[in-house]
């Protein structure tokens, strides 16, 4: 017999970001940082790989007092450490296309906030306009900034693009957070729209080098989408229409624009609480472990990627050094 699941999901407005921008005056800008340990990018990473997930969210850095800066934006002067998940950031040196990808994101959460503000007769321009929005993100990071100018005029681009869309915009860059079986599961979804047949759709920004039928089908059953199905579900019933890749082809010699269907699973979508569940018991088993003792997946699928070596080949290999 299969059991049964009734999430009960809030959505949690997002708290902006205040900036001040060139005239001085002070800006709104989305908060579209991730969802952290309640994350389904966490459940991935635990059932991929423990040590990984142990590396990414259990490894903590000592922080020497003298060194701190007022201005760093991670908790270090209460937690005393700085968790290794939150200096990733960093990890974008090298990788144009991350950067890229979270540049486009910045723009476009802002962009679609400040439409979202005029269908509901607010003003706007509290909010920092989408080229606004991705240079006050370089200033965060400014491993980012040899993506700037490809990411601002992808944005651009897009506006134009999608000049005539008629969508009411429901939610932007808001955390869905559900409670199944006492564990807390969380996931901030990009866009969520009632498109013109009146259904509600989640789309999500996807800054891509180049469009082809895998990039659609390799998210069919991704978690990711899986789980922004079942919050979406829980909130809107039958009105939920389903997710759409939003994508845009940027790779130095143009932009293109596509809008596609991610096809249903339904069956992973049922059980999609078990497998949060499941997750989250792989760690709560190793959580009394140290890092170095952590299960490790040593898969040739898991630890080589197609995008390479796991960052950690080499600690796995020989330890921490
Ligand atoms: S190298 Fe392999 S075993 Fe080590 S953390 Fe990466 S995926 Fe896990």
């Amino acid at each position: 017999m299969s059991k049964k699941f009734d999430l009960r999901v809030e959505v949690c407005q997002n708290v902006p970001l205040l900036r001040t921008v060139g005239d001085g005056m002070s800006k709104k800008l989305v908060d579209a940082g991730s969802s952290g340990e309640f994350g389904w990018h966490a459940c991935e990473l635990a059932l991929r790989c423990p040590r990984l997930y142990a590396y990414k969210y259990r490894d903590v850095v000592e922080v020497v007092p003298e060194a701190e800066d007022a201005s760093d934006p991670l908790p270090t002067l209460k937690l005393g450490f700085k968790p290794r998940q939150l200096e990733s950031q960093s990890k974008a040196v090298g990788k144009p296309a991350l950067s890229r990808g979270s540049l486009i994101h910045a723009g476009l959460a802002n962009h679609y906030r400040r439409l979202q503000a005029t269908q509901r007769g607010e003003s706007a321009d509290e909010w920092a306009d989408p080229v606004e929005a991705i240079r006050l993100t370089v200033e965060e990071h400014p491993e980012y900034a040899p993506q700037e100018e490809e990411a601002v005029g992808a944005v651009r681009a897009y506006i134009a693009n999608w000049i005539r869309e008629q969508v009411e915009v429901l939610h932007v860059e808001e955390v869905f957070a559900a409670e199944i079986e006492g564990e807390r599961y969380t996931q901030r979804l990009d866009l969520v729209v009632r498109e013109r047949d009146g259904k509600v759709y989640v789309w999500d920004h996807k800054g891509v080098g180049r469009i082809d039928s895998k990039t659609i089908s390799r998210y069919t059953l991704s978690g990711q989408f899986i789980g922004m199905r079942r919050l979406v579900h829980a909130v809107y019933g039958e009105e939920f229409g389903g997710v759409r890749l939003n994508l845009i082809e940027s790779n130095g010699k143009g932009y293109a624009f596509q809008r596609c269907m991610v096809d249903p699973a339904p069956s992973a979508v049922r059980t999609f609480p078990l497998t949060v569940l499941h997750a989250r018991a792989v760690v709560k088993s190793y959580s009394d472990l140290s890092v170095e003792e952590w299960p490790q997946a040593l898969s040739e699928q898991t630890c080589m990627t197609a995008y390479g070596r796991c960052d950690y080949f080499e600690r796995c290999r020989w330890g921490k050094q």
